[in-house]
């Protein structure tokens, strides 16, 4: 048997890395393993193409590029130039955008250049016209001291986390909660589902520089034509945060009043979860935005990530052949029989289903918590996260919900016959495991009895299912 020619170059970057650092060769070697072993439920993970891994090392890592394409600060830059360039001319043709930034290094870094951006064009500028001052270089240290003080008290309405948006939409914990004054939305508290007359009347009552639609949990889609509208009529900038569902954008799933690119004026993602590419970030928008954007670096980032943009730019391609629509589609239907496969068995799951690529379960009614039914997964060989439900219960900690998520699934190929069959396996879990106790008796939400042999049986199931379904198929040998 021939050996292919990722195999080799694998190989060979192993044998490399070995001679300085074995345990990092081995680390790299094991997570392989893991990967390929585990049935990976995490809704923000995937498995980029080996193309696409092996357009990120490289000496494109040694460049210092800041700026933008055509503008840099440092000599020397035209390779990076052309890297930059064609991942850009793929993300905007990928998308439909008018303009793509795509230096930032993950999802937060890219909210953080849309959110000064944001800030930038709509407050900045006209405070600096009305000074009649050219760049904020030239303002006084009293206007200055007034500008910085105005940026800081902006508004912005996102939505709430355990409705399922992400702390960076203004939450406390994240930058974005310090720096602005954040009011959020939820779902309605009976069908769990987004309601747009409720997000209408808050926005009129907030009146927010920025509405920021997007989400980490939420299992349904969102009508950005109606987000825009409500933004529209209070002034504000609607900014979508694409980073979990950009896949299904790329992939046509979502199109219409559901496109993000076409209904907002400035978008973020990440590339690395239903995209499946590189890890990282970028930000999509249009010409209102764009020279503001493009000074993201050094505004808010790091010197631009060479191998990276390289590697985002092989995503792009790839996602823009008809294949990723396929897959994009798979996704969907795979969550939708995942979650019908849940529901049959007697399961409770947020908003009652799905229709994008995340299923969120309602574990309360197997009378534990998500931090246990976490537990109890991962000891049977079934990797979720636990998660929020609306109005948890059990608090953001232990929390009342499992999130599950079919893009890595589906990039290995299963299908809906095999969704039926991982609910087969949650439900036999969930249903022998109970809550644990401390030493003391008392209840402890993290700890988990799992019924004796399940735990074996179910991951013998599990990892026999995967292993129908090689992972990096033409990667052998490492
Ligand atoms: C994952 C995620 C992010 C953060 O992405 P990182 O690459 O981890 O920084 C931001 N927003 C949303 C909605 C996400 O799901």
């Amino acid at each position: 048997m021939s050996t292919s020619p990722e195999s080799l170059a694998f190989q060979n970057a192993l044998q490399a890395v070995e001679a300085v650092e074995p345990r990092i060769a081995g680390a790299i070697r094991d997570e392989l393993h893991d990967q390929r072993e585990s049935l990976k439920l995490i809704a923000s993970e995937n498995y980029a193409s080996p193309a696409t891994l092996l357009a990120m090392g490289n000496w494109l890592s040694d460049k210092y590029a800041e700026g933008v394409s055509g503008h840099r600060f440092y000599a020397g830059c035209k390779n990076i130039d052309t890297v930059e360039d064609v991942a850009a001319e793929h993300a905007k043709a990928l998308f439909g955008a008018q303009h793509a930034y795509v230096q930032p290094h993950s999802g937060i870094d890219a909210n953080l250049v849309a959110y000064w951006s944001i800030l930038a064009a709509k407050v900045q500028s006209p405070a600096l016209e009305k000074l009649g001052a050219k760049s904020i270089k030239d303002l006084s240290e009293a206007d200055w001291e007034q500008l910085r003080s105005e940026l800081g008290n902006q508004r912005l309405l996102g939505m709430s986390l355990d409705a399922g948006g992400h702390l960076t939409h203004g939450f406390r914990p994240n930058i974005s909660g310090k720096m602005f004054y954040q009011h959020n939305y939820g779902t309605d508290p009976t069908t769990q589902l987004l309601d747009y007359d409720a997000v209408a009347a808050q926005a009129r009552e907030f009146k927010p520089l920025i509405i920021v639609a997007g989400y980490s949990a939420y299992p349904r889609r969102i009508n950005f034509a109606k987000m825009r509208e409500i933004a529209d009529e209070v002034g504000a900038t609607l900014m979508v945060d694409m980073a979990h569902f950009a896949g299904l954008v790329a992939g046509k799933v979502f199109t219409g009043d559901e496109d993000p690119v076409a209904n907002a004026q400035i978008v973020t993602t990440t590339t690395h979860k239903s995209l499946r590419g590189p890890r990282g970030g970028m930000v999509l928008c249009d010409e209102t935005f764009k020279d503001y954007v493009d000074q993201g670096c050094p505004m808010v980032l790091g010197g631009p990530l060479g191998h990276m943009m390289a590697a985002k730019a092989v995503c792009f391609a790839e996602a823009r052949q008809p294949a990723f629509q396929e897959y994009a589609q798979q996704v969907c239907d795979n969550a939708q029989a995942l979650a019908d496969g849940l529901l049959k068995r007697g399961a409770k799951l947020v908003t009652g289903g799905t229709d994008n690529h995340i299923v969120l379960m309602d574990v309360t009614s197997y009378g534990i918590t998500g931090a246990q039914a976490e537990g109890a997964l991962l000891e049977s060989g079934v990797v979720t996260n636990k998660n929020s439900v609306p109005n948890d219960p059990n608090g953001a900690w232990w929390t009342s919900g499992v999130r599950l998520g079919t893009p890595a699934l589906t990039s290995r190929g299963l299908g809906t016959a095999e969704m039926d069959q991982v609910a087969e396996l949650i439900d036999t879990v969930l249903k022998h495991t109970k809550a644990g106790v401390t030493k003391t008796g008392a209840q402890a939400k993290g700890k988990f009895e799992l019924a004796s042999g399940v735990a074996d049986d179910v991951s013998a199931k599990a990892s026999g299912l995967v292993r129908g379904f090689p992972l990096y198929p033409t990667v052998e040998g490492v």
